[in-house]
């Protein structure tokens, strides 16, 4: 059997709320509460919610960023949930971040050559001579001119400087990339180039991608599998064109019908969900989206419903957490 390149397995990442003058603990945030997936290598695992759900806390627990609370997390078949940071760090260069803002996780102060070859030299790579023709091979891999080393962050577009954080993440080899709302930051004739540069990465270096963004219609658009994140939870996992065409989860039919449509005779109605995600600090009892939920019943606030398979799609299990086959 082939050993996945991420298994979750009930992971769950939770923050102390403090408040008072003493700073005392007042409650516990369940950011992550329980999220068990798995990514196949060279393949891209779409994580999708509205803001506030979880997905990128989830992100920076699978890169280690955050200490997870309990549970597991498999790279390439190792729990790495509990290494300590000495032995975290030659796994860097296996798990590296994309994030939305490439303003702000490029230090404007440096070249963009120092800081493509920053990790190489953290990791201590080749010779000043080997990074440097490394740093010219990454930049033309992203689709920027070798002389590009030479220039600083703000000389750039938002587009061109996602290109440049991109050509960071990917200086050591990498194998999993986590992509936290890599797009979101960039206009919508921008937002397609810097998903094809991705597509195309991924099938020249085979990396596999944990995609965390809030809007469905661009988690498709590169996605293999799906999971629809609400209130640290997963609501519904399945194969991308599966979810797309049988969505099953109340949640994920919302989510749906917020995608435009390109084509204005082929509009659906729109499912306005009432109100605002409930606070990860004090989530509702049972089904966490029994408070959005069109329907809702008793049962719903009082038992929550386990993720359970409902289908098949291909090789994925189609998974979804609600009490009815709706
Ligand atoms: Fe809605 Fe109940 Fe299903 Fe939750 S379990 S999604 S509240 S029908």
């Amino acid at each position: 059997m082939t050993v996945p390149l991420l298994e979750l397995r009930d992971l769950a990442t939770h923050f102390p709320v403090r408040g008072g003058v003493l700073l005392r603990a007042r409650g516990t945030n369940r950011a992550v509460d329980g999220v068990s997936l798995t990514l196949d290598r060279g393949k891209t695992l779409g994580l999708v919610g509205e803001s506030g759900c979880g997905k990128s806390t989830l992100g920076k627990t699978v890169v280690r960023l955050l200490a997870p609370t309990s549970g597991q997390i498999l790279f390439e078949g190792q729990d790495i949930s509990k290494l300590s940071r000495r032995r975290l760090k030659p796994l860097r260069r296996e798990l590296q971040m994309v994030f939305q803002d490439p303003a702000e996780s490029l230090n404007s102060r440096h070249t963009v050559g120092n800081l493509i070859e920053e990790p190489l030299i953290i990791h201590r790579v080749g010779t000043a001579a080997e990074r440097l023709a490394r740093v010219h091979e990454l930049l033309e891999l992203v689709g920027l001119p070798a002389s590009a080393a030479e220039r600083f962050p703000f000389e750039f577009s938002g587009g061109q400087r996602q290109r440049i954080s991109i050509a960071r993440a990917i200086a050591l080899g990498p194998r999993l990339l986590v992509c936290d709302e890599p797009v979101s930051a960039l206009d919508v004739s921008i937002q397609s180039q810097i998903l094809n540069l991705l597509l195309h990465l991924q099938q020249e270096l085979g990396l596999g991608y944990l995609f965390i963004a809030h809007d469905l219609a661009v988690v498709r658009h590169v996605s293999d599998t799906i999971a629809v994140m609400y209130l640290g939870r997963i609501m519904e996992y399945a194969d991308a064109d599966g979810l797309l065409a049988r969505p099953r989860h109340p949640y994920t039919r919302a989510l749906i019908s917020a995608i435009p449509s390109p084509d204005p005779n082929r509009r659906s109605r729109r499912t306005v969900l009432e109100g605002d995600v409930p606070s990860p600090i004090d989530p509702p009892s049972g089904c966490p989206f029994h408070t959005r939920c069109p329907h809702a019943e008793a049962r719903c606030r009082s038992e929550r419903p386990a993720l359970r398979q409902v289908a098949r799609d291909g090789a994925t299990d189609h998974l979804v957490a609600c009490h009815f086959d709706l």
